[in-house]
């Protein structure tokens, strides 16, 4: 069964109105400048916030693992290659600084019951249930078709949110219950792809060539990381292809930013060596005028 790090209620983002954003745990690509790091493996993972930790030791006995120890200036130190992700820390601990994230798997039907808790939500604003991750393709095929076919059943607007990297069966099955594809295209060029993310292009823009090609209501979404993408000749490129092979969608320019690095500490790695830049401001109206110049008409910041 899939595993959930988050349910967001109440977003305004991932899609119109007020949505509830479901977060599947695990991803096929590995993003440099990913800002959710704890998604990105489908295991459950121990995150601490060592800042905050006073010391107490409550949590060295209790780890059945032998796991947790002082350090010789008696700090309290994690072996991550022995942490079973079992979360008897997380209990014992006062300060509630150790939590386990991706231990929720619900249920088709309990998942839905609790979606649909805010329906009226949805309905007033012309929102609905968005899955995002992670990847939300990446789970159980048939766990996907049967919560959109059950959401779907009932009225509620669906948005998946996806990276594009998944198996042409799961798109397919999917295509008639999803309202909305928030889809992901990282960069155009195969190389740059597979050196920030792990993966080449081919299959994530064949997959959206195919729902352009169905007919399916599109978002593109591009992270604008500097120096990754962010190339005035980059995003032309990018948005050529958009407007010519995929239509006049909706496009959305996603500044990168810094708020995911706190995460990585929690999860006890390192952020990416790499230098990344939050793009300016001022850049970021010019990619989109740039976009605009390239012929489509429906180009955001944000979003
Ligand atoms: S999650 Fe479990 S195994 Fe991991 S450090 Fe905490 S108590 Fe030990
Ligand atoms: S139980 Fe919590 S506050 Fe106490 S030492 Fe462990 S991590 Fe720190």
């Amino acid at each position: 069964m899939p595993r959930i790090f988050n349910i967001q209620r109440f977003s305004t983002h991932d899609g119109p109105g007020i949505r509830t954003t479901v977060f599947f745990k695990g991803c096929p690509l590995a993003c440099a400048w990913c800002h959710n790091p704890e998604s990105q493996a489908a295991s459950p993972e121990l995150m601490v916030d060592a800042d905050r930790c006073v010391s107490c030791g409550s949590c060295v006995p209790a780890c059945p693992e032998h796991a947790i120890s002082r350090d010789g200036e008696g700090r309290i130190v994690t072996d991550r290659d022995r942490c079973a992700a079992c979360g008897a820390c997380a209990d014992a601990c006062p300060a509630g600084i150790r939590e386990i994230t991706g231990d929720l798997q619900l249920p088709v039907r309990d998942l839905v019951r609790r979606l649909l808790a805010d329906r009226m939500f949805f309905e007033r604003s012309g929102g609905g249930v968005t899955l995002s991750g992670g990847e939300c393709l990446a789970q159980d095929v048939s766990y996907l078709e049967e919560l959109c076919r059950t959401l779907h059943g009932e009225g509620v607007h669906v948005a998946a949110d996806t990276c594009g990297l998944a198996p042409r069966e799961i798109v397919e099955r999917l295509l008639p219950f999803v309202d909305l594809w928030l889809y992901d295209v990282k960069a155009l060029d195969d190389e740059v792809h597979r050196r920030y993310t792990g993966h080449g292009n081919a299959p994530i823009l064949a997959n959206l060539e195919y729902l352009a090609d169905r007919g399916a209501t599109l978002n593109v979404r591009v992270p604008v990381v500097r120096p990754v993408n962010d190339g005035e000749r980059d995003i032309a490129a990018l948005a050529a292809y958009i407007r010519n092979r995929i239509g006049d969608v909706r496009v959305s320019l996603l500044p990168y930013h810094t708020a995911g690095n706190g995460k990585y500490r929690r999860l006890g790695r390192q952020v990416d060596a790499r230098a990344f830049a939050v793009p300016a401001a001022e850049h970021m109206e010019r990619l989109r005028q740039i976009c605009i110049g390239q012929g489509l008409t429906d180009v955001e910041i944000g979003g």
